[in-house]
């Protein structure tokens, strides 16, 4: 559902991806690793169209994304085209950023009355379901701040979750919070992982978490991918030197 060929970005003379080829299939569940720096989240914002590569093709559910015919397109044609295939991606970040004036049910309401043009009674039955699922239930009428760091987060998790995206994009969504809350956060998406059938790329310094949820882990280093497979291979038995120092920061 996911092709990144051949991706090029640099930042001024800074190279941070050099030449990145990954296929993400349907319902696939892949966490990328690596050490700080070596590119992780610039391919995540590449696919929610925050950065533009400076070369090479991501196509997403059979639709380029940055592509050349793209590129010479009018502005407002590829802003709208743009627009059309992002509404396929759901993001979560390290940062929650709630809206702080809006209840929690108001907060995850907002995209799906105004953006997909949902009537306000099916966004909010299908949001207070969605807050369910994130264990919110008894919360829908508090404000972002009567909340924890960890329930602020599942928020966001629903938020993104009500939009139905094919893909959903978790990028380092625990490494704000404090440790105490990092496992209600991890458990949610774990959840949501074994009982959809969601594309999932995430971004993660837990190795437990990653062992667990994913199809496949993607180590990447200095803007390429070194080392990917299933978990039980890439984290317990690394063919390169590079992982297995990487790796020695986690046990
Ligand atoms: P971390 O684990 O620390 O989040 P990462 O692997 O996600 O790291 P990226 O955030 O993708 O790494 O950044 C890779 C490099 O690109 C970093 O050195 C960063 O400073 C640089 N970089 C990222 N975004 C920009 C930008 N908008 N302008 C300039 N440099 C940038």
């Amino acid at each position: 559902i996911v092709r990144y060929r051949d991706i090029r970005k640099s930042f001024g003379d800074f190279e941070v991806l050099k030449g990145l080829d990954l296929d993400i299939k349907q319902g696939e569940k892949i966490t990328i690793i690596g050490p700080s720096g070596s590119g992780k989240t610039t391919i995540i914002r590449m696919l929610m169209t925050l950065e533009e590569p400076t070369s090479g093709t991501i196509i997403v559910d059979g639709e380029p994304l940055w592509h050349e015919v793209v590129k010479g397109e009018l502005v407002s044609a590829r802003e709208k085209h743009l627009r059309r295939v992002r509404g396929k991606i759901g993001m979560v970040f390290q940062q929650y950023n709630l809206f702080p004036h809006m209840t929690i049910l108001k907060n995850v309401t907002e995209a799906p009355i105004h953006v997909l043009g949902m009537p306000k009674q099916e966004a909010k039955k299908r949001a207070l379901a969605m807050l369910e699922k994130v264990g919110l239930q008894d919360h829908v009428h508090k404000y972002p701040i009567q909340l924890s760091g960890g329930q602020q987060q599942r928020v966001a998790i629903a938020r993104a979750l009500v939009m139905e995206p094919k893909v959903m994009l978790f990028d380092e969504v625990t490494s704000a919070l404090d440790p105490e809350l990092v496992g209600e956060v991890l458990q949610v998406i774990k959840d949501i992982a074994q009982t959809t059938n969601m594309t999932m790329i995430l971004v993660t310094h837990e190795m437990d978490f990653a062992r667990e949820i994913s199809d496949r882990v993607v180590f990447i280093d200095k803007g390429k991918i070194v080392e990917q497979g299933p978990p039980e291979q890439v984290l317990e038995n690394p063919k390169t030197e590079r992982l297995n120092t990487f790796l020695k920061h986690f046990r």
